[in-house]
């Protein structure tokens, strides 16, 4: 069943250079569909490296020259502050603009990434006339006392790569702290979710931002994105993606030395001690496992359980694979919306079979949904470790549990990856979460 759609606004699928709407310089789109219908939503303008350079160009001539750099942080901040009101004001058409082209539940959008991408521009809207330095006192020179004083500067045109993901939230991530001290921007965002950062670009002109300060070349990733990320004009690339490129991405900066910011996978281990409120903690633990189809960089797929309790945590996590309705991300009732596209549910299923061959135990789920849209059921394995299935970031929702009986080995478990981004620990115990937080080679830690 189809749910009834709000009603939204595409924005223009163009390129938005210097404040204009333009079609790539060669007339080339790309198309972008709905993962929920299979359906063309739009023709959007694919840049090339010409457009990239145009877009380079307006961001360096704003910086270099306009006003953006030059006016006070204070004004600065009123206009991001304006933006925050803006965003939150249009939650509704971004989120449908996600949700028609990423098939991510609207509601999740409504109530989360969007409020969190507006209060990404308020904070930084705040900080916008915070801008210290520090002063130290130098050896003196003789009878002379000497001080030296740190004064920070904008650093110039930020080229920000984004993923489909969470696009708005990511864009707000990397633009808000940049906008706030002084520097203009090129964005590229991911095909296929590309139109809710095309109506950000509008929202933050509704806001006063001026023409050339935020740029949008979408396009694909391996001409817009490369073309971008090596451009000499750009002082920094801020990359959010994943590992893959963001290797090449930061190969390719070492050779100009250029300054370069990454945010890649994970493929984060969920810690549940035996004394864990399982009540309370089911539900985060299928959160971590399913939330947005598993298309997320923080996902807790790797479900590491004590041997005392790890029959009810497969039974939690089968029960939560039950209970998931899902459908039509507009629809209020879903609780799952779609993958992102065709290729993404392949290398997923793929996953699903690698689990199979390498002996994994399926619990629940494994199969594609018999209709059109790239739905995919929430899958359970029992498991190790060492299964491919827990070594490598699959984007998707498959969770493997795998059981633990010390402490120790629940640390050694979790820290035995090539990622770090994140852990989750479920426990009663304070001080036990205070020592093994410590102990996980992660960047952040959820108890
Ligand atoms: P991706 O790396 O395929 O694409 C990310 C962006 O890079 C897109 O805009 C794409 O067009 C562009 N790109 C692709 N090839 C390029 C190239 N050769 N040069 C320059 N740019 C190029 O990733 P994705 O599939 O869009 O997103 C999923 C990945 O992102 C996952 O690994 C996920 O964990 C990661 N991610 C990380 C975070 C985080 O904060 N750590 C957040 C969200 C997603």
């Amino acid at each position: 069943m189809t749910a009834t759609r709000p009603h939204y606004d595409l924005p223009e699928p163009t390129l938005r250079i210097g404040g204009h709407h333009a079609d790539a310089r060669d007339g080339r789109t790309y198309d972008s569909y709905n993962p929920a219908t299979e359906e063309l939503v739009t023709s959007v303008a694919a840049a090339q490296p010409a457009d990239v350079d145009d877009a380079v160009a307006a961001a360096r001539r704003q910086f270099e020259e306009g006003e953006w750099s030059r006016i006070s942080g204070a004004e600065r901040g009123k206009i991001l502050s304006r933006a925050a009101d803006l965003i939150e004001q249009d939650a509704q058409n971004l989120a449908a603009l996600e949700a028609i082209e990423m098939g991510k539940l609207f509601h999740d959008s409504v109530v989360g990434d969007i409020p969190a991408a507006a209060q990404a521009f308020r904070h930084f809207a705040g900080w916008a006339d915070k801008v210290t330095g520090s002063t130290a006192l130098l050896p003196d020179f003789g009878p002379q006392r000497r001080f030296g004083y740190t004064l920070r500067q904008p650093l110039g045109v930020l080229g920000a790569i984004t993923p489909w993901n969470n696009p708005v939230l990511i864009a707000a991530w990397k633009l808000a702290p940049a906008l706030a001290a002084g520097c203009t921007a090129v964005v590229k965002p991911a095909e296929d979710a590309s139109l809710s950062t095309l109506r950000l670009a509008e929202l933050l002109t509704a806001a006063g931002i001026p023409d050339g300060v935020v740029n949008i070349v979408p396009g694909l990733g391996e001409v817009a994105g490369a073309a971008l990320a090596t451009h000499p004009g750009i002082d920094k690339i801020s990359f959010t993606g994943s590992p893959r490129v963001g290797r090449q991405i930061q190969s390719l900066a070492g050779d100009t030395f250029r300054k370069v910011t990454l945010e890649l996978g994970g493929k984060a281990p969920q810690l549940i001690f035996a004394d864990a409120d399982l009540e309370q903690s089911m539900s985060w633990i299928a959160m971590g496992s399913f939330y947005h189809q598993g298309q997320v960089c923080a996902a807790g797929t790797r479900v590491l359980a004590h041997e005392s309790i790890v029959e009810d945590v497969i039974q939690g996590l089968v029960d939560a694979a039950a209970r998931a309705r899902i459908g039509d991300p507009f629809d209020p009732d879903s609780t799952m919306g779609t993958i992102v596209n065709a290729k993404q549910l392949d290398q997923i299923l793929r996953y699903i079979d690698i689990g199979h061959t390498e002996g994994a135990d399926l619990l629940t789920g494994g199969h594609r949904l018999d209709r059109a849209g790239y739905f995919v059921e929430p899958t359970v394995f029992r498991g190790t470790n060492d299964l491919t299935i827990a070594r490598e970031e699959i984007f998707g929702p498959v969770a493997t549990v795998i059981s633990f009986t010390t402490t120790e080995e629940a640390v050694r478990l979790a820290n035995t990856t090539k990622y770090g981004l994140n852990a989750m620990i479920h426990t009663r115990d304070l001080s036990r979460a205070l020592t093994v937080t410590e102990q996980l080679r992660v960047g952040t830690v959820w108890v």
